[in-house]
C-alpha cells in the first residue's frame, strides 16, 4: 500500500497546467492569476499628504503661516506663492509645489486666515513620497497568486477591469449509494443525504472552480458505468464519493476500469480514507474516487484533491503548515492518521471524534492534523502537519 507521501507524489505528477481565460476583475475572487500585473506608474503617483492639516515649506524659525488656499484630493497641485504661506491640505491630496512638509490640524491653530504651529515639526513629515512603495513598471502581483481581497484591490488600483486567470476544470461531483436522498425530500431512517457532494462542491467553489455538475448514482454497476461515461464525456474530470471500498456493493473501481480509466492508485496507508482511488480517464481527465464516509471524503479532498487542483490552476506552491500538539498523540503503527482538531492557545487540541462517519465532529473543528505512523507517542508541544478547512 502506498504511503501518504507516495500517493501525493503520484497524484501531483498528473496535474497538467490548465489553460487561461480573461474574466472581469469583479468576478475574479478566488481564482488563480496567470499574468504578472505591473504598475503603470509610481506608487504613490505623487507626493501624497497622509494627514489633514497644512502644507508648508519647512522653516524651523517660523511658527506662523498665511493660508493661501486649500489643496483637496483629486486636484492638481497648487503652488505656494510665498515661503511664509501655506495651503490647507487634505489626506490624499498632492503636495503643493514649493511645500515639502505637512503639519496635521491637531498641531495647528487657525485664526484670521493664518495658521500657527504649536508642536515640533520634522522636515518632510506626513508626506508619502512619489514612488516610495513601487516604481512604474514594478511587478505588483506575480502569476500564480490566488486572488483574495488584497490582490483584487491591487489589481483594481492598477486600473485593470479584466484579469487573465486559470480556466477552471468543469468537474462532475458524484455521490454513489442506494441510501442517498436529496435534501428537501423526507429521509427514511435507513437513508441519508449526499452531504459529501455538497461539501465537495463548496470546496471547489472556494478554490475558484465553480463549474460543478452534481450527480447521484445507485449501487448498480451498469448504471454507474453508463452515467460515469456520460459525465466524463461532458466534464474535465470527476470527484466521486462512495462505492469504492471492499463491500459487496462497491462497484466504482470496476466501472471506472471498464470505462478505460487508468488506475494510478488504489488504497493508501491512511486512516480515514484508506480505500481512496485515483485514475486518469481517456482525454487526460483526472478521476478521484473518495471513500464515502464523510470525514474520509473531506480529508482526502483537502489532502490530495486541493493541491492537485491548485497545481493545475498554476497557483504558486504554498509551504506546508505545521502546528504544535496541545496534547500527546498516539500514532498508528502502520497508517498515517488524519485527526480533526480545534486550535487553542497551546496549539492543536484533538476533537472528540467517533471515527470517519462522525461528520458532526467537524462542525466545530478548524482542520485536521497528520500523525505519521510510528510506535511511540507524539509528545505535547511537537510540531505536526496541519490542514485547515480554508475552503
Ligand atoms: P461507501 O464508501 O459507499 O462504503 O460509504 C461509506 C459510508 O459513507 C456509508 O455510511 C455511506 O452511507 C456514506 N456515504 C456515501 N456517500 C455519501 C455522500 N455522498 N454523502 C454522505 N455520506 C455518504
Ligand atoms: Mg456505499
Amino acid at each position: 500500500m502506498l504511503t501518504v507521501a507516495e500517493a501525493e507524489a503520484r497524484i501531483l505528477a498528473h496535474a497538467k497546467l490548465r489553460p487561461v481565460e480573461s474574466v472581469a476583475t469583479a468576478d475574479a475572487t478566488g481564482r488563480v492569476l496567470r499574468e504578472d500585473i505591473r504598475t503603470d506608474r509610481d506608487l504613490p503617483p505623487f507626493d501624497r499628504a497622509t494627514m489633514d492639516g497644512i502644507a508648508i515649506a519647512y522653516a524651523p524659525e517660523r511658527a506662523e503661516f498665511r493660508i493661501e488656499g486649500i489643496q483637496a484630493a483629486g486636484r492638481s497641485a497648487g503652488q505656494l506663492a510665498d515661503p511664509a504661506g501655506c495651503f490647507e491640505i487634505m489626506t490624499g491630496a498632492m503636495c503643493p509645489v514649493g511645500a515639502d512638509t505637512v503639519v496635521p490640524y491637531e498641531d495647528v491653530e487657525i485664526a484670521n486666515g493664518r495658521a500657527r504651529i504649536k508642536a515640533p515639526v520634522e522636515r518632510g513629515q506626513y508626506l508619502h513620497r512619489q514612488g516610495a512603495d513601487r516604481k512604474a513598471g514594478d511587478v505588483l502581483l506575480h502569476a500564480g497568486a490566488r486572488l483574495r481581497s488584497p490582490q483584487i484591490a491591487i489589481a483594481v488600483s492598477a486600473g485593470l477591469a479584466r484579469l487573465t486567470v486559470a480556466k477552471p476544470p468543469r468537474l462532475a461531483v458524484v455521490s454513489v449509494g442506494d441510501e442517498l436522498v436529496e435534501p428537501g425530500a423526507p429521509a427514511e431512517r435507513y437513508q441519508i443525504r449526499p452531504s459529501n457532494a455538497w461539501g465537495l462542491r463548496a470546496a471547489l467553489q472556494g478554490l475558484g472552480c465553480p463549474e460543478v455538475e452534481l450527480a447521484r448514482l445507485p449501487d448498480d454497476p451498469s448504471r454507474i458505468e453508463a452515467a460515469l461515461s456520460d459525465l466524463l464525456e461532458r466534464n474535465d474530470g470527476a470527484l466521486l464519493s462512495g462505492g469504492v471500498s471492499r463491500g459487496k456493493y462497491d462497484f466504482v473501481p470496476g466501472a471506472l476500469e471498464r470505462l478505460g480509466v487508468v488506475v494510478e492508485l488504489h488504497r493508501v496507508a491512511q486512516k480515514p480514507g484508506k480505500p481512496m482511488w485515483f485514475g486518469i480517464a481517456p482525454g487526460d481527465k483526472p478521476v478521484f474516487a473518495l471513500p464515502g464516509n464523510p470525514v474520509s471524503t473531506l480529508v482526502c479532498f483537502h489532502r490530495y484533491v486541493k493541491p492537485f487542483l491548485l497545481q493545475s490552476l498554476g497557483a504558486r506552491a504554498e509551504l506546508p503548515e505545521f502546528i504544535a500538539c496541545a496534547e500527546a498523540i498516539e500514532p498508528h503503527p502502520t497508517l498515517t492518521l488524519f485527526l480533526p482538531i480545534r486550535r487553542d492557545a497551546s496549539g492543536a487540541r484533538l476533537q472528540t471524534y467517533h471515527g470517519s462517519g462522525d461528520y458532526a465532529a467537524l462542525g466545530e473543528s478548524d482542520g485536521f492534523i497528520e500523525a505519521p505512523p510510528g510506535d511511540s507517542a507524539i509528545p505535547a508541544g511537537a510540531s505536526v502537519r496541519y490542514h485547515r478547512w480554508d475552503v
